[in-house]
Formats: C-alpha cells, sequence, structure tokens
C-alpha cells in the first residue's frame, strides 16, 4: 500500500469503524496525526524473564507456552475469572484476569506467548502469579506490546495504548522513508536523528536513549520552526514603512521637569529605547515589561504626546473599562502638567461611554457617532479604550502608534486588528505592555519577534508589601487589623474568586451545588457580610463585572477620591488599577487565582508611602496549594516567580495552551534553555546562508503548515 504521511486512516484497510471515530474524535485523522501522537511514557519489558526467577513485586515480560486456560465465575457470578498456566524450561506461573472471557479463544493451550505485567503473591505466600499480564502470540511479526521497551500513550476517549500500538507499528513498518525537511548539515550539527528514525524510535525505541533523543528531535524541530518564524516576521516588519516620529529632545527634556515626578533610571532607559524605536521608518514592535507600578504609563503617554506633535494618532487598548476609565484620567492629568505646543486631544471609546477631551477641557456629551467621526478626521490624537477601540465602527487618519496594555490578555487576532486600522498605507509601532513577567526561555522563543525593554526597578520610596498566608482561625483578627488600617486613613481591598455563588451554583448539578454552597467566597455575599455584620460602620463597596460601566467607574472613582474605605471586589480589579492610599489587599480563596494574577493583585497595593499588606486565605488546606502560595511570598519579583510558574506548571500557564497552539513536545522544550539556544543559533545560520530557504523547498512547506497550526486557536 502506497503509504504516507498525508495518507488518510479510513483508507487503510482493516481499521475497524469505532476505532476510528474514536481517533477521530482526537483528531487523529491522518498518518502523521497518529504518529505524531507520541507515547508520554515507556514500560521496560524488555528483557524475557526465566520463570524460575521472578521475584514477587517485579515487572516482567516472560515466554511460555499455554498450558492450560480455564474461566469461571465467582459465586455471586458477577466476575468472570481467567486463569491459564503457563510453562517455559524452567517451571509454571499461573496468569490471572478478570471479566476477559475472550481471551480463551485467543491463548488456547499448545500456543507460545508473551506475558507482561506484575509478579504477584497469592493468599500462600508462596504461589506467585502474573496479575493482568498483556500477552501477546509469538508469531512471525516482531512483538509489539511485549518483551521489549513498549510505549505507553495518553488513553482517552476509549483509546488504549495496546489499540494505538496495534496501529502504529505496521505503519511503521510500511511506510517508505519519510524525505527529512530539517536540513542535514543542521541534524549532524546537533546530533539529531533523521525524521524516519526519530518517528521509529519515538514509537518503538530498542533502549530508553533512543526514544529520549528521538523526542529531543521533535522538540528541536518545533523550537527551530518557531525561530524561523520569529526571524521571518522580523525580517518582513524591517520591509514595511512605519512613520518616524523624530525625537525632540528639548521637548522631552522639558516635559520631564514639568512630570509631577522624576523618572527612575530604567523608566529612562525604557523611555529612550521607545523613542530610539518610533524614530525609524520601520515599524516597532516592542514589548515594555515592569513590574507592576514600575511606571509604564508614563512611558506610553510621552511617546504619544511625541507622536501627536508630529500629526501622527496613537491608541492605547487596556483589557477592563476600569482600566480604560484610569488611564483616560491620568493621560489628563499628564497633558494638563506636560503642554507640548497645544495640548493633544484626548477620547474614550469604551462600551459603556465616550468622552472627548480638547484643548479647550472636556466636550460634554459627545456622541460617540461624533467622536468617531473626529478620530476618523485626526483631530483626535490620543484614543484610549478597551475591546470596543476593534470595531469596525472605529477608524483613524494616521495611526503612528499602537499601544496595548497587559497584553497577554488579548488574543493574537485582537493585537493583528488593531494594526490593520492604520488608516493610511504606513504600518503603525506597536509597543505591548506587561507586568506578567515573561521567563527568558519564552521571550526567546514563543515572543521573539518582539524588542524587550524592561523597567527594573519601582519608583524610590516604595516600602516591601508583606505578604501572609492566614490560618482561618485568625480571621477575626485579620479584620481587627483592616479596622485600625481604615482609622488611620487607609483603604483595604477584598478579593473573592466568584461575583454570585447563587447563580453559577444553580447551573451546576444538584449535590456539587451544595459544595459550591460550602466551599466559595462571592463578592455579593462578602460584601453583605462586611458592610452589614463586620464593619456597619465603615463604608464598603462592591465591584464586579455583571455591573454597568457607568457603574463600575463610580464605584472606581469614589474608592479613588476616599469616599468608601472597603472595596470587594472580582479580579476586575487585576490590572493596573491605581489607589496609593489602598494599603490592603486580603484574597480569599487565594489557591483559585494562578501566580501571576496574585502577584497582580498584590501590585495594587504598596503604591503609595503607607506600608502595605498582602493577606491570602484559602478554602483548602493541601500541601500543594500552599507551597504554590509560599512562591508568591517568597519572590523577590516577577521575574523570579515567573520561572517557578514555567518550572511548576509548565508554559502552558503563561501562554495558554490554544493561543500558541504548540505541541506537548515544543511546550516541554520551552522549558530548556539550551535547547533554545542551539535552535536559535541554527536557524540564524541557516537564514544566514539562505535568507528565503530557496534551497529547503520541504523546509519551506513544514514552516508554512506549522504557521497554520500556530495561531488557530
Ligand atoms: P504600571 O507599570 O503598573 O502600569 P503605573 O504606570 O500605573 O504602573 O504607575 C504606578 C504609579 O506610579 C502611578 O501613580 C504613577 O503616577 C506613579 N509613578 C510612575 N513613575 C513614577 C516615578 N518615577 N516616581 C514616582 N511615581 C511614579
Ligand atoms: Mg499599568
Amino acid at each position: 500500500m502506497g503509504l504516507n504521511l498525508a495518507t488518510r486512516l479510513d483508507t487503510i484497510h482493516g481499521i475497524g469503524p469505532r476505532f476510528l471515530a474514536r481517533l477521530t474524535a482526537l483528531h487523529i485523522e491522518t498518518i502523521e496525526d497518529l504518529l505524531w501522537h507520541f507515547p508520554f511514557r515507556y514500560e521496560d519489558f524488555s528483557q524475557i524473564y526465566r520463570v524460575s526467577d521472578l521475584e514477587p513485586g517485579q515487572q516482567a515480560t516472560i515466554r511460555g507456552t499455554v498450558q492450560e486456560i480455564d474461566v469461571r465465575r465467582t459465586w455471586q457470578k458477577r466476575i468472570i475469572i481467567i486463569e491459564a498456566t503457563i510453562a517455559d524450561e524452567t517451571g509454571t506461573i499461573r496468569a490471572v484476569w478478570f471479566n476477559q472471557p475472550y481471551i480463551k479463544n485467543v491463548l488456547r493451550p499448545g500456543k507460545l506467548a508473551n506475558f507482561s505485567g506484575k509478579v504477584s503473591v497469592s493468599d500462600s505466600e508462596h504461589d506467585l502469579y502474573l496479575s493482568h499480564p498483556t500477552y501477546e502470540l509469538v508469531g512471525a511479526h516482531d512483538t509489539r506490546h511485549t518483551g521489549r521497551l513498549v510505549p505507553i500513550y495518553p488513553e482517552t476517549r476509549g483509546l488504549t495504548s495496546k489499540g494505538i500500538r496495534f496501529l502504529t507499528q505496521p505503519i511503521l513498518e510500511h511506510l517508505p522513508e519519510i524525505p527529512d525537511w530539517l536540513p542535514v548539515d543542521v541534524l549532524a550539527a546537533e546530533h539529531l536523528p533523521d525524521i524516519t528514525t526519530a518517528l521509529r524510535n519515538v514509537h518503538f525505541p530498542a533502549a530508553i536513549d533512543d526514544a529520549i533523543i528521538a523526542k529531543k528531535r521533535f522538540a528541536f524541530e518545533d523550537l527551530f520552526l518557531l525561530q524561523l518564524v520569529n526571524f521571518e516576521q522580523k525580517a518582513r516588519l524591517a520591509t514595511e514603512r512605519a512613520p518616524g516620529i523624530p525625537t525632540d529632545i528639548a521637548l522631552v527634556k522639558r516635559m520631564l521637569t514639568q512630570l509631577p515626578f522624576a523618572l527612575t533610571h530604567s523608566q529612562k532607559q525604557a523611555l529612550w529605547e521607545v523613542m530610539q524605536g518610533i524614530a525609524k521608518p520601520r515599524p516597532m514592535n516592542r514589548l515594555l515589561q515592569g513590574d507592576v507600578g514600575s511606571g509604564k504609563t508614563v512611558v506610553a503617554a510621552l511617546a504619544a504626546i511625541l507622536a501627536a506633535r508630529v500629526g501622527y494618532q496613537t491608541t492605547i487598548m487596556a483589557p477592563t473599562e476600569v482600566l480604560a476609565h484610569q488611564h483616560f484620567a491620568t493621560f489628563q492629568k499628564l497633558l494638563a502638567k506636560v503642554t507640548a505646543g497645544g495640548t493633544p486631544t484626548l477620547a474614550l471609546v469604551a462600551a459603556g461611554d465616550t468622552r472627548l477631551l480638547t484643548p479647550d477641557g472636556e466636550t460634554p456629551h459627545a456622541t460617540k457617532a461624533a467622536l468617531m467621526k473626529s478620530v476618523k478626521s485626526g483631530a483626535v490624537h490620543i484614543v484610549i479604550g478597551t475591546h470596543a477601540l476593534i470595531q469596525k465602527s472605529v477608524a483613524f487618519k494616521n495611526l503612528g502608534l499602537v499601544v496595548i496594555d497587559e497584553q497577554h490578555r488579548f488574543g493574537v487576532d485582537q493585537r493583528a486588528a488593531l494594526l490593520r486600522k492604520t488608516g493610511g498605507t504606513l504600518i503603525p509601532h506597536f509597543l505591548s505592555m506587561s507586568a506578567t513577567p515573561i521567563p527568558r526561555t519564552l521571550m526567546l522563543t514563543v515572543f521573539g519577534d518582539l524588542d524587550l525593554s524592561t523597567i527594573t526597578e519601582l519608583p524610590a520610596g516604595r516600602k516591601p508589601i508583606t505578604t501572609k498566608l492566614v490560618p482561618p482561625e485568625d480571621r477575626a483578627k485579620t479584620y481587627a487589623f483592616i479596622r485600625g488600617e481604615i482609622r488611620k486613613g487607609r483603604q483595604a481591598f477584598v478579593i473573592c474568586p466568584r461575583i454570585d455563588k447563587a447563580a453559577e451554583a444553580d447551573a451546576a448539578k444538584p449535590r456539587q451545588q451544595e459544595f459550591l454552597k460550602l466551599d466559595m467566597k462571592s463578592v455579593k455575599e462578602e460584601y453583605e457580610k462586611l458592610s452589614q455584620t463586620v464593619f456597619p460602620d465603615l463604608r464598603v463597596a462592591m465591584l464586579h463585572g455583571q455591573m454597568k460601566a457607568k457603574e463600575k467607574e463610580k464605584v472606581m472613582r469614589d474608592f479613588h477620591d476616599r469616599k468608601s474605605d472597603i472595596l470587594v471586589s472580582t479580579s476586575v480589579i487585576e490590572v493596573g488599577v491605581d489607589v496609593p492610599n489602598a494599603t490592603i489587599m486580603m484574597i480569599e480563596g487565594s489557591e483559585r487565582f494562578g501566580l501571576a494574577q496574585l502577584y497582580q493583585f498584590r501590585g495594587r497595593v504598596g503604591r503609595g508611602e503607607h506600608q502595605s499588606s498582602c493577606m491570602l486565605f484559602t478554602d483548602s488546606v493541601t500541601a500543594a496549594s500552599r507551597d504554590r502560595l509560599k512562591a508568591i511570598i517568597d519572590a523577590k519579583n516577577g521575574f523570579e516567580l515567573a520561572e517557578h510558574d514555567l518550572k511548576l506548571r509548565g508554559p502552558g500557564e503563561f501562554l495558554g495552551e490554544k493561543q500558541t497552539g504548540l505541541p506537548d513536545v515544543a511546550m516541554a522544550g520551552l522549558q530548556n534553555p539550551e535547547l533554545i539556544r542551539a535552535s536559535r543559533a541554527a536557524a540564524e545560520k541557516l537564514l544566514t546562508k539562505d535568507p528565503t530557504l530557496s534551497r529547503a523547498t520541504l523546509l519551506r512547506t513544514r514552516l508554512a503548515e506549522f504557521k497554520k497550526k500556530l495561531h488557530v486557536e
């Protein structure tokens, strides 16, 4: 049969329809899909033992002849027991299975077979038997289930490892040599096997080292392709044209003296890098990283003012309404301070609200339609908003700079959608800002097409935040502490994992409902409890995603203006929110949040001159969740935490498996700095010799397929 990787499994004879359906359910439709469904471990049944050498507790393979085989039922007639006696030249042993009467039809007396399984001891203490061994008749072909290193696959949806082995082995035997898409010299330099060998060894290795090196090849291959994509992306951007936004040094210097604070050294450094980037007539593609509170916004704002000065528009997209409003307020203040030859016009485009601010002050009741017109005409220089910015109705005249705040919240597509709104023929510069520190290994791979600026220090005078894991019995003490802080004039956040337990529990099954009721703190209930029972004398407010944009904004503004003391909220306040007077962050059910998220919550406090604390409460007391939370307490900075998260939970935690489309081996490769370095060097070397890959046709095709996979969501 003329097999190749693209051959569909349903065209191959002998695969039953039920098995096919199960494969299809796992998106295994072609030979390639099947062969790239890798085992996740191997069981070593490679050595054949003699019956007389077997030891209790051992995993072993024996080869012997079936002497007898019987099927009987237990007295309740519920369980069927199959018992065979197997003999080799050194002795006999029993093998026992349950509820598989058909075995009798396969293992007929006189048949020679391999049996792999656990050697158990029966009650008599002397009598050894094999419990539920895998068996395989010894015939003409190689054994695939026993007597060797046996691949174990992820078993889901009724697909057994045995079933997969049954299919994979003959396919590998019949598959002709596959032409390798990785260049021979690359493979040779890295001491990696060719594709055909790698496939055979990943499924049916003769020795475990063969499997390891085969997997390494696949991880290397994906990283290598990823690097090619990155380099290609960079090269492509270098051929695009962007508006050069000149750095007016005198103006920048003047603005810096007008700011209410002096920029930190690394803010200046980052600002310099951004200014250099946007001054070039090629699109900048930069990530501005910096811990929560390190002051990224002002860097973006100054760049936006420079763009406005030469007539280019800037758009700033924030992940939440609250944050968009806050940015609007910040820009408003900043622009009032640093007038740059006529204050630029500023607009807010959010779902529930549009606002327009011209040099003459705020235009009352700016309608959305009027605002959009001004944006399109170029009269508005800086447009701040949420996802609402992506809508079709938003068009620009000459977009020069796109800023996305907390970009990990946005998908690739959203980012692309904004970049397309350029208005002219020029591609806007792109600046993404994130407080989620990205581990270096990921920076060099998944984010490898981005230039990086990092703000490494917090503004002077910030006190480190005290972080504690609070046992349930200290709850009353904590409330007393909060009361004391509020007496001193401070404010507190209380974060809960959900808005409303009733609504969500209703949808769940009845038994779960009971469980959830006991379990999870909700904003609404905590709000009731705190405002009526615990702190009836204090001003408690509530914030969550089901509230209208206007309500949310009012609650945030009131909290900001000290009109409330305690804000009970869901994760809507997670990113960016800035209330320097708040000193307490109390988090309920903290084990339900990711480390990065908790880190963000904590960053909401410690922004002013007062000592701040972060108190973590948990619903669960498992050691694992405690260890994880400890990482937050011990981490000196976000980067350390990021590396920790990467080790503990893998890159999926940062990227979301869905967003990358990277296969498991590549995800594992992302944790291997050595392999990353090698793949990057190899990609760079190849592109230096052959920038368009004109001499590597197969690789080019493979790369195109890889790219398609990479961005499917
Ligand atoms: P983030 O990097 O988390 O987005 P922001 O840009 O919101 O941080 O800044 C946090 C707070 O610090 C804001 O109130 C901002 O005005 C203030 N800030 C920024 N830079 C400085 C600085 N160099 N010195 C003092 N305060 C600063
Ligand atoms: Mg921010």
